[in-house]
């Protein structure tokens, strides 16, 4: 073996130089990273599966390495979220309802992610079907974050969020419907960015909230944020909400971007007052390096959240209406079809999706439809109109990533409303469309531990480069 590399700090720019100088070999790099996974991962619980053939990946990537290929991301051990499919391979959205469903083709960011030389280490476990914030709702047990093993890694994607901050995986990629990269990657001192709706291709990834959804890299650089995004943005015949390029003309970066911060939000948002110090923080050091900040209103900003847990689970109850034990993965026998069903969903689906898939139901039925679901499709409309306008005076929208610092282990699973409310700062984006990445921000002590916490920069839909240039910048890098 070559000399110790550092796998917690391993970026994909240092190891790709690395690879081509022949300082390691893809081989060698899987097996550190196979060897982490086995002296951490019993702990962490950050992967669900890992693969048997990661270094045969690892071998072909050599071999294209010394036939001098430059590829983005050749060589580079890359772990990948539970609801992602990937030909030949498991995968069961952390449900039990998927047991024994093997994927029949790759996710279109799959096909991006080999082509451009990746190797999948993995499959990473995650809130049932991606509905949570803590990883708490899969159905094969909690991840612990690496930081502090008595509190989560956060959620839907802590699995992913996880593999990377432990250095059980380079990166990773996760899927955010309300916030669950971001949130994760705030918990875990990960950057996380949530793309454009549409920006990146949503075929394969397992639907939660089809208008919602979309799939975004874990990283530990910002750097490396954008390599990853490049590698699996762009427009897809088989996802007919991506978008072209040139369909939102970019805007240049200016020399002294503008930056709005709705402080209003926090009050209603139950900031916590060690996390708004830390923001404050931030906020000077992002005046310090020559951004002029500006206050902003958004009158209904802070109705984002009742809005996402009207129409989210709309959509959950009519995506997950095609896992009836007939399509799909588990199938308990009933004396008739709909006693198939009934068994079926009763004994795959765990509670909070069950809870789901109700009020999602229940905004949807007549009678109902009109006092939730039309009014919050109406004021998502409402809340795009002041976001999209609010950016002809700013640049780019700041806020915390989340309320605080990652919680402890059961601390708020009993209590759904506590965990929703984690989400205040991040579904925005996701109602609105808009890319957003939460970047580390420094840690507060609790407990006696070091936690992380993050701060959210977002932008105009397809306007990821803003967010890639102020990120770099507030990072160092
Ligand atoms: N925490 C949010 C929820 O529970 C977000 C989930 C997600 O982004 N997949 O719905």
């Amino acid at each position: 073996m070559h000399r110790m590399i550092d796998l917690n700090s391993l970026t994909i720019k240092e190891a790709r130089e690395k690879l081509d100088n022949k300082e390691f070999s893809a081989v060698d790099l899987a097996t550190y990273y196979l060897k982490a996974i086995k002296s951490k991962n019993e702990n962490i619980n950050a992967f669900l599966e890992v693969y048997g053939d990661v270094l045969e990946q690892a071998k072909i990537a050599d071999e294209k390495i010394s036939q001098g290929e430059k590829l983005p991301l050749l060589g580079i051990p890359v772990a990948l979220k539970d609801n992602l499919l990937v030909k030949g391979k498991r995968a069961t959205s952390g449900s039990k309802i998927l047991e024994g469903f093997v994927a029949p083709y790759d996710a279109t960011v799959i096909t991006k992610l080999k082509d451009a030389g990746a190797v999948f280490l993995g499959r990473t476990n995650m809130d049932e079907f991606a509905m949570g914030s803590s990883t708490e709702n899969s159905a094969f047990g909690v991840t612990k974050n690496p930081l502090d093993q008595e509190r989560v890694a956060g959620g839907s994607s802590g699995g992913s969020a996880a593999a990377v901050a432990g250095g059980m995986a380079l990166v990773a990629l996760g899927s955010d419907t309300g916030g669950s990269v971001r949130e994760p990657a705030s918990f875990c001192g990960v950057v996380g960015l949530k793309p454009t709706y549409g920006g990146v291709s949503r075929h394969g990834l397992m639907a939660m909230g089809s208008s919602l959804d979309v799939i975004g890299p874990f990283t530990k650089t910002v750097s490396d944020s954008e390599i990853l995004f490049n590698v699996i943005h762009g427009e897809d015949v088989m996802d007919s909400t991506t978008f072209k390029d040139g369909t939102y003309p970019r805007k240049p970066i200016k020399e002294k971007m503008v930056v709005g911060v709705p402080y209003h939000l926090f009050k209603n948002g139950g900031l916590e007052s060690e996390a708004e110090n830390n923001f404050r923080e931030s906020v000077k050091k992002l005046e310090n390096l020559g951004y002029e900040i500006q206050e902003i209103t958004l009158p209904n900003i802070e109705k984002s959240l009742a809005v996402y847990y009207i129409l989210m689970p709309a959509e959950v109850s009519s995506n997950l209406a095609r896992f009836d034990g007939v399509r799909y993965g588990l199938h308990v026998e009933g004396k008739t079809l709909l006693e198939d069903y009934l068994k079926t969903k009763g004994a795959g689906f765990g509670k909070e999706t069950k809870r789901r898939i109700l009020i999602g139901t229940y905004v949807l039925s007549s009678g109902y439809h009109d006092a939730y679901y039309t009014k919050a499709l109406l004021l998502r409309q409402k809340i795009s109109e002041e976001i999209n306008t609010i950016f002809n005076e700013v640049d780019v929208l700041l806020t915390p990533t989340t309320p605080g610092t990652a919680f402890k282990i059961g601390e708020k699973s009993g209590d759904p409303l506590a965990l929703y409310v984690q989400d205040v700062f991040t579904v925005p984006a996701n109602i609105v469309g808009i890319p957003a990445i939460s970047i580390p921000s420094g840690e507060i002590e609790v407990g006696g531990k070091k936690l992380p916490l993050g701060i959210q920069f977002m932008a105009p839909h397809n306007h990821e480069h803003l967010l890639f240039e102020i990120g770099k910048k507030f990072k160092g890098e």
